[in-house]
């Protein structure tokens, strides 16, 4: 997600539970007044999605972590059937929940979706965001960042002269907000191959070429700066960035990896794509573990890409690029909101509780930057490369990331993390 998103959202809050007591029957809602905790809720392990968008229905297979009941997000879709390897399987939907009973094997649901027009679920421009807790618009889901999914997609009824950019499957444990498609006019530009073999390249949209050749510009490079720097890409080797149309108010760009989205006003901005680019190593290839860990996933990218730019593009390149996080950290502050990393743990609504801001993105960025200059930026890149090699796939803290610096480095950032992480404005 890019910074200056902005976006009327209408507001869903949502969270999943299911406990492991085995009843058959749903309409029994005992078990569905269980904590809403992942750690005893049947979490995803695999869903495999064939979507037909002329008929705007789709077939979920989902494969879970373990038998048992089942609560699945699914406020925004019209459920026709459900199945396990048992058979057809009655079910529920309560507070957008689908909840089945005791599902032994694979969960099949068949539904219909419709469009959404507030950056929640299928937009009218012909790509997806479902960022943060609105995959139940389009999925059956755990929204938690935390409950990492692999994903495959199918996508029929693609109509004539239209291309879809989307992952046919995706290898590697993902963020339920990860995937998307986007369907539209497009041409397709290779811009490299990084070292590692990752092919980079661009889709753009008509009259798009020149913005796209612009933003890109550093892209392969950048990239392959991330790979040798941070560590192995987790989400294939074929990435790019993908011009998508989101329309009035919205900007920026979404980490759909591998092929993010950056909106088609954004194309001609280096910071945009280098920063979704980032997002394969925080955000996603590392998931939060809560809401209130936004700051790992977009603090750290926001440095790294002022960081990689500096080192592929020159210093000039790094500097302008922190001269704008100043201005747009000064307006954050003035705007407000939660601290860029509050405490507790999916307490928080992240965007009711206004914790989406710019001050997780700038507060962030700029806490890195504090860091480096106490230990050097190289001394930086170091810890940031254990960090991701000891959590890759798996969902970790901004306390995590505050641990791993002291004890790589020596420098206690504490100070730090009082001044700019936990203040508020
Ligand atoms: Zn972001």
């Amino acid at each position: 997600m890019a910074r200056s998103w902005l976006v009327g959202w209408s507001l869903l809050a949502m969270s999943a539970c299911a406990i492991d007591d085995v009843v058959d029957d749903p309409a029994d809602a005992t078990w569905l007044d269980g904590k809403a905790d992942g750690a005893s809720a049947v979490n995803v392990k695999d869903t495999h999605l064939a979507v037909d968008l002329a008929t705007h229905t789709a077939v979920a297979s989902i494969e879970l972590e373990k038998i048992g009941n089942v609560a699945l997000e699914a406020g925004g879709l019209h459920i026709t059937k459900v199945s396990d390897e048992r058979g057809k399987r009655k079910y529920k939907i309560v507070g957008g929940k689908l909840l089945v009973a005791n599902v032994h094997g694979e969960l099949v649901v068949e539904y219909g979706f419709d469009g959404h027009s507030k950056a929640d679920g299928l937009l009218p421009g012909g790509s997806t965001v479902v960022w943060p807790y609105f995959c139940g618009n389009l999925f059956p889901c755990h929204s938690q960042p935390a409950d990492g999914t692999q994903f495959t997609l199918e996508l029929d009824g693609v109509p004539q002269g239209k291309t879809a950019v989307f992952p046919a499957a995706i290898d590697a444990e993902a963020p339920p907000y990860m995937l998307a498609w986007a369907v539209g006019s497009y041409t397709k530009k290779s811009l490299g191959t990084t070292a590692a073999g990752t092919n980079v390249s661009v889709y753009y949209l008509p009259n798009g070429l020149s913005p796209a050749t612009t933003g890109t510009q550093h892209l392969v490079q950048a990239f392959d700066w991330y790979e040798k720097t941070i560590g192995p890409y987790a989400f294939g080797h074929d990435v790019a960035s993908v011009s998508v149309v989101w329309g009035e108010g919205l900007y920026g760009g979404m980490e759909h990896h591998p092929y993010w989205h950056v909106a088609r006003d954004a194309m001609n901005d280096e910071v945009t794509h280098v920063h979704e680019a980032a997002h394969g190593w925080f955000g996603d290839g590392i998931r939060l573990r809560c809401w209130e860990d936004f700051v790992l996933s977009e603090g750290t990218v926001s440095y790294l890409a002022a960081r990689s730019l500096g080192q592929v593009a020159g210093p000039a390149a790094e500097a302008k690029v922190w001269t704008e996080y100043k201005s747009e950290l000064d307006q954050a502050v003035i705007d407000g909101g939660a601290p860029a990393w509050p405490t507790g743990c999916n307490q928080i609504d992240i965007l009711k509780d206004k914790l989406f801001t710019n001050l997780p993105y700038m507060e962030g960025a700029y806490f890195y930057k504090d860091v480096a200059a106490q230990v050097g930026a190289d001394v930086l890149d170091g810890v940031l490369h254990r960090f991701y090699l000891a959590h890759r796939g798996k969902a970790a803290g901004m306390q995590d990331m505050v641990n791993a610096i002291k004890a790589d480095t020596g420098f206690d950032p504490a100070q730090l993390v009082k001044d700019r992480l936990r203040k508020k404005f």
